[in-house]
């Protein structure tokens, strides 16, 4: 059993060496390249006096340089705080003041600005590096730092087992981050369930592509995670453009590809789809609904499109509708599509091996197939609890409520239904978001769409009221009284929005998840 993210790399180094571990555009480590690097690094670490359980903040882009002091992190002992590179000083000083970070690795250059003040107002941050390949005045960057740990003594303070790894500030598609600790067999035990799949999904003749946030955990995890576990090459990318990345998969022959909805959306209405997607055997999807249709879309080109469930909390996949066994081997080049197999529409699958779900109603009992009732966890994947004290983690039995209602077939196979923060209550009737979001998505001239529930202002107050934000597809104008029309012949009146708002776009996480709680914030001061 492996214990460390360290051992991996060494592992791979040792039997793999000479092969590529990463390719970031013209960059390109092998194996033993990456092994020696971290090991470096985290010489270096250790030389600024950095000591074991002390807290990094990493805030830069998908890089090989992430990559690299994330893993040079662990093997030094820190715990990573992993950041997003778009947020503003203000929401960093947050994670910095809650985490106590001591060191900031950052590519913001408003935050390279700003690092002297940074450094007066946190009197824990002692250090700040630079992710990018060139200087700031004054500040190192991630390689200068990794230089004066060249010829230092081998550092091995490998986090394992309960040791915290990560702290992971969920994206907040509903309010304000909280640190979710991960330890190191929460995010390993998640890699060892998608292994126990057979055949393995992934093995180390595949090249990866992830254009994912490594702030978050299915780009950390599922993503990178997964590359390290099974040995697989891993492409990265810093920034999504849909026709440059479909030309990376090209040239790198990419076999398995793994990012959001939204990226997949936007691949299949490119020129160059099937051409950029030749060599891939199958591409998975995760963190926000994936659209049957898009699914459909892959299929047609001979592309299985699989679809993950899963939370920050869980390391994160929790179901996966990969059929085991049956992931189709492409060959390169080859006319011929592979073997298609379609997973059940709508479904994101079973729980991975190893991991247990339950739906409970409300009072507490669990339901039958077919019923609606809130869904639990349980596994060795599953977090400790919230940062510093491990509040509201699993219960003593072990189980995680994810906050998520959803339904299960007699086979065993879930849907999700939406959250049950999303819940609109209209005259005492139960409306789920998803249903009436599923019904407008369909209509012509809707791009996207999102559903909630604002108070009811009406003269008699009944409770909230249904709400649709509608992007338009370009060129296209579109009639509220219309839409609520036609969506009519689908849902019940109850169902339908009292209000409709056309807005250009909707407010997305940077993994392509509506944030609904700044559509609530804005929509009380009307639209539409
Ligand atoms: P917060 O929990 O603060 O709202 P967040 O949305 O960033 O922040 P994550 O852990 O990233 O938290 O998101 C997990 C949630 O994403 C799940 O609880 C579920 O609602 C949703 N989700 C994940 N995968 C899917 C999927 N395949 N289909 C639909 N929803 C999904």
């Amino acid at each position: 059993m492996v214990t460390s993210f360290g051992e991996l790399v060494r592992r791979a180094a040792a039997s793999r060496g000479a092969s590529v571990a990463v390719v970031d555009a013209a960059l390109r480590w092998t194996w033993a390249e990456l092994d020696g690097i971290v090991t470096d690094l985290a010489a270096a670490l250790a030389g600024r006096g950095l000591r074991p359980d002390d807290r990094i903040a990493i805030q830069a882009p998908t890089s090989a340089e992430f990559l690299a002091c994330y893993l040079a992190s662990l093997q030094a002992g820190l715990v990573v705080v992993p950041v997003n590179p778009s947020y503003p000083v203000a929401e960093l000083g947050h994670i910095l003041d809650d985490s106590g970070a001591r060191m900031l690795v950052t590519s913001s250059v408003a935050v390279v600005a700003d690092a002297e003040r940074l450094r007066a107002h946190h009197p824990a941050l002692e250090h700040i590096v630079v992710a990018a390949r060139s200087g700031a005045d004054g500040l190192p960057t991630v390689m200068e730092l990794r230089a004066t740990g060249r010829n230092a003594e081998r550092v091995s303070r490998d986090r394992t087992g309960e040791d915290l790894a990560v702290l992971l500030y969920t994206s907040g598609t509903s309010g304000r981050p909280k640190g979710a600790m991960l330890p190191v067999r929460a995010l390993l035990a998640n890699l060892a369930q998608l292994g126990e799949l057979r055949p393995a999904p992934v093995t180390a003749a595949d090249t990866l592509f992830l254009p994912l946030p490594l702030f978050h955990v299915f780009g950390l995890n599922a993503g990178l995670g997964l590359g390290l576990y099974f040995g697989a090459t891993m492409v990265l990318s810093s920034r999504f453009d849909a026709a440059a990345g479909l030309q990376t998969m090209r040239d790198e022959a990419v076999t398995v590809v793994i990012g959001a909805p939204l990226e997949f959306a936007l691949w299949a209405g490119q020129p160059a789809f099937a051409d950029g997607f030749a060599h891939v055997r199958f591409a998975l999807s995760g963190s926000a609904p994936l659209p049957a249709e898009l699914v459909g879309r892959y299929a047609e080109a001979g592309i299985p499109l699989y679809e993950g469930y899963g939370l920050t909390e869980a390391a994160p996949v929790i179901t996966l509708n990969l059929v085991p066994g049956a992931v189709p081997e492409r060959v390169p080049g080859a006319d011929t599509a592979p073997a298609r197999v379609e997973p059940k529409a709508g479904s994101v699958g079973r729980p991975l091996p190893g991991v247990e779900v339950r739906l409970l109603d409300q009072d507490h009992e669990v339901v039958e197939a077919g019923d609606l009732g809130l869904l639990q966890v349980r596994g060795d994947n599953l977090f400790t609890g919230y940062w510093p004290d491990g509040a509201d983690g699993p219960d003593p039995a072990g189980w995680f409520s994810t906050g998520d209602l959803a339904v299960a077939d007699d086979d065993g196979d879930y849907y999700l239904v939406g959250r049950r923060s999303d819940l609109v209550l209209v005259n005492g009737f139960n409306v789920y978001p998803a249903e009436v979001e599923a019904v407008f998505s369909k209509l012509a001239g809707v791009r996207e769409v999102a559903v909630l529930g604002e108070p009811d202002t009406g003269v008699v107050a009944a409770g909230e009221v249904i709400v649709a934000y509608v992007v338009p597809e370009v060129g296209a104008s579109l009639d509220p009284g219309l839409l609520i029309a036609e969506a009519g012949n689908s849902l019940a009146r109850f169902k339908l929005p009292k209000r409709i708002a056309v807005v250009p776009e909707l407010p997305h996480t940077a993994t392509g998840k509506v944030m609904k709680w700044r559509l609530r914030a804005a929509g009380l001061s009307g639209g539409g």
